[in-house]
């Protein structure tokens, strides 16, 4: 199976994070990614970007040595509400919006209070991908979960690094996710979440799950760019709306 894009991946803007827009593109580049996501968290992840870093993603070129850059946040969900903390003013204007649950300083909840903020998240019509729901420090209802982002056609992603260095724990839950995705028939994304440039579209975990649980390659939207760019022209992004891109 090979996967084209990887829309998940932290610069030195996110605090935590060793690399830059360019190193980043040079290594998508090199590892012959098409499409690469710019996805730094959002701000009220400790010694992450101010919000116009966010906003001000518009200055970066569309492409860099030969690869799409997809220009995204990785927002955070506050409230079992799914209040996020980038406004949609600014998510309107982003190529890719990512969101999840991080440690940002509220109290746990219990697996209600988790699942119920991953879907009131996924329904913010500018939310295309949840990250890493396979994360033990937040156990939700997994078959709930991919129920509402069928719903409200959300992606869900797969996380190579929770398989390696971040949220020890996951790949049982991930395998369950991954599962009930085929089931049900829901898409994921593949995403490296790299912090270093070194990182990006590294993969090898998430493609031993997909292997493992025999994942049809159409419901992996990171095998197809043209499926990929269908659904963000169908979520309607500002760049992609305006016609097809290849
Ligand atoms: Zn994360
Ligand atoms: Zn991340």
């Amino acid at each position: 199976m090979k996967l084209l894009l990887d829309m998940h991946n932290h610069t030195v803007a996110s605090g935590h994070a060793y690399s830059t827009v360019i190193e980043i593109a040079a290594e998508a580049s090199k590892k012959g990614l098409k499409y690469v996501g710019i996805t730094d968290h959002g701000p009220k992840m400790p010694g992450g970007p101010h919000i116009y870093h966010i906003g001000n993603l518009k200055v970066l070129p569309e492409v860099i040595e030969g690869v799409e850059i997809l220009k995204g946040v990785e927002a955070n969900i506050l409230d079992q509400e799914g209040s996020l903390d980038v406004p949609d003013h600014i998510l309107k204007d982003l190529d890719i919006v990512l969101a999840g649950l991080h440690e940002v300083g509220f109290e746990p909840w219990d697996v209600d209070g988790n699942t119920r903020a991953l879907l009131k998240a996924m329904e913010n019509q500018y939310v295309d991908v949840i990250v890493h729901p396979g994360n033990p420090a937040f156990p939700i209802d997994m078959e709930k979960f991919v129920l509402g982002a069928k719903e409200s056609n959300t992606l869900v992603e797969i996380n190579n690094s929770s398989f390696l260095t971040s949220r020890i724990g996951s790949k049982e839950n991930c395998y369950e996710i991954a599962r009930l995705c085929k089931k049900h028939k829901v898409q994921i994304i593949v995403g490296s979440d790299s912090h270093i440039a070194f990182d990006v579209g590294r993969f090898d975990e998430a493609i031993k799950l997909l292997k493992a649980i025999d994942m049809p390659e159409e419901l992996v939207i990171n095998t197809s760019i043209e499926r990929f760019i269908d659904y963000l022209k169908k979520k309607g992004k500002p760049r992609f709306a305006k016609g097809l891109k290849f």
